[in-house]
């Protein structure tokens, strides 16, 4: 059975939007996995440290087979192959991947909270989500739009034009 799955995304290193773009066509071939919608990508001023570059952020729509921490492990996979570092908590990074809702599901154990623990205050990625899905609910039945109209600006600038 097949779940819709959304994936959130940033950079703000080594040419964040070709990043993203690899990393869009990346998540489309996952083992059981189509590419719903893409969102447009959007910058915004860093969350954390103030000191770096702004990120570039957008979300995938993915339906997939995949279980939600068989995906997470690809997800780290492709952070891994874009030469991701952790080198600073919220610091700059070449690519984050974020299983931001799996389906209807609600998950919390060591490696995974879904719905993503910060979806609810970041406009970069409530943003896109609403891009890809107008209509979108959280497990809890709240709208990606109240949240959207409730979180803190990050001064969002949208690069590509809708699809
Ligand atoms: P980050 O620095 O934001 O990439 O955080 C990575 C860590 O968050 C990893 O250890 C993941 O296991 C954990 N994590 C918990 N929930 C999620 C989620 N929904 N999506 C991605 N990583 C998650």
């Amino acid at each position: 059975m097949k779940i819709d799955a959304f994936i959130g995304l940033g950079s703000n290193l080594d040419d964040p939007a070709g990043q993203l773009a690899l990393a869009v066509s990346e998540l489309a071939k996952l083992p059981g996995t189509e590419l719903v919608r893409q969102s447009p990508f959007y910058a915004s001023r860093p969350v954390g440290p103030p000191d770096q570059p702004d990120f570039i952020n957008g979300a995938v729509w993915l339906s997939t087979e995949l279980a939600p921490h068989a995906l997470l492990d690809h997800l780290q996979a492709i952070e891994q192959a874009h030469g991701r570092e952790r080198l600073q908590h919220w610091g700059p990074r070449t690519l984050d991947l974020d299983l931001l809702i799996y389906g209807n599901q609600t998950l919390q154990d060591e490696r995974l909270t879904v719905p993503h623990r910060e979806l609810a205050h970041r406009d970069f990625v409530l943003q896109p989500l609403l891009d890809l899905k107008p209509g979108l609910t959280l497990p809890d039945g709240t709208t990606a739009a109240s949240l959207r109209a409730q979180c803190p600006d990050n001064r969002l600038r949208r690069l590509t034009p809708p699809d």
